[in-house]
């Protein structure tokens, strides 16, 4: 990623925490379609100029959810049940969901790649969730999203700039 971009989110991420928070609240009575457009040409933009396996910090920090075909899927991997996967690899967070129980993540190698990439959780692959149809509909995961995800952060700002004060 470029050092500008990570010091940019670092620096700032946390003092726009606010002026993030009341955007995003701003998207949620919008037509689902009518930001994405945008939302996707960020996304691509800001992706193009990040390189997660110099990042990394989503693995570090954020323990993943997964759902019983993850689980399926890993313990098959792994030539376990999914009762001794789950015995070894999962714990139940405050809100109930199921997550990865290390932080950093058991699975995130040295070198910032992941051990299990081909297989690994959907929320994983879906992270930070900037080319969903319904991004609009989820400003609290969006808002702490920015703070976890220098992609996210970044994202946001360019909808930001991006979005006609028509749109919203
Ligand atoms: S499973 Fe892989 S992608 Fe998911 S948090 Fe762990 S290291 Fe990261
Ligand atoms: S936190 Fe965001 S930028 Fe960093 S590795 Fe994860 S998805 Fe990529």
């Amino acid at each position: 990623m470029g050092i500008d971009l990570m010091q940019e989110w670092s620096e700032n991420a946390k003092t726009q925490k606010e002026e993030n928070k009341a955007f995003l609240k701003t998207l949620l009575p919008l037509p689902k379609l009518k930001i994405l457009p945008t939302l996707l040409k960020a996304h691509t933009e800001v992706f193009e100029a990040i390189d997660c396996l110099k990042c990394a910090n989503c693995c570090r920090t954020s323990p993943a959810i997964v759902i019983k075909s993850d689980i399926n899927r890993l313990a098959k991997h792994f030539n376990q049940s999914p009762k001794q996967f789950i015995r070894q690899h999962v714990l139940t967070d405050i809100n109930g969901d199921m997550v990865l129980n290390g932080v950093p993540c058991s699975f995130l190698n040295d070198d910032n790649t992941c051990a299990v990439y081909e297989i690994r959780p959907d929320a994983c692959r879906r992270y930070p969730h900037t080319d969903e149809a319904d991004f609009g509909s989820r400003p609290a995961l969006n808002l702490a999203n920015t703070i976890v995800c220098p992609a996210a952060y970044h994202i946001v700002n360019l909808l930001k700039s991006q979005l006609s004060s028509n749109d919203i």
